[in-house]
């Protein structure tokens, strides 16, 4: 493995468990790579990754409700951010639904990968195609369509 990717890693209340167990497991992948998080989330991978002597750089935003979703959004918008895990709580709703959906909608519009579940987020960290020189991601095309 070459590339040095910052990857995102955000977590609502209700999914953080499964974010940290998911960090945990895959933290010799995720040690090898920068990890921005939101405020919460960060804290809770740095405590689980301390407690087992994983060393790993993990860059703690603000909260989510307090602006970290958006802070994550506008590093995406700047291509700072290269592969995003994000653990929605599809089951409760959120104050700060405003700054979750500006969050994947700019993955969307800047193609950049985003995975919703453990799954997709195994699936997507397990592929060669972001460590392989000879791949690069196709920039998103937008057709503009103008009045006749
Ligand atoms: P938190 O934010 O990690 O600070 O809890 C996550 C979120 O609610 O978006």
């Amino acid at each position: 493995m070459n590339k040095r990717l910052t990857i995102a890693l955000v977590a609502h209340d209700q999914r953080k468990a499964d974010m940290v167990e998911w960090a945990v497991f895959n933290a010799d992948m995720l040690s090898q790579h920068q990890l921005v998080c939101t405020g919460t989330t960060g804290s809770l991978i740095q405590q689980a990754f301390a407690e087992k002597d994983i060393h790993a750089e993990v860059i703690c935003m603000h909260s989510g409700p307090l602006g970290g979703d958006a802070e994550i959004a506008a590093m995406v918008v700047r291509h700072e951010i290269n592969l995003a895990v994000f653990l929605i709580d599809d089951l409760n709703p959120q104050p700060h639904e405003a700054d979750i959906q500006m969050l994947l909608r700019q993955c969307r519009v800047h193609n950049v990968p985003i995975a919703c579940n453990r799954y997709s987020a195994d699936l997507m960290i397990t592929s060669g195609l972001w460590d392989v020189e000879h791949y690069t991601p196709s920039t998103p095309r937008y057709i503009k369509f103008e009045r006749a």
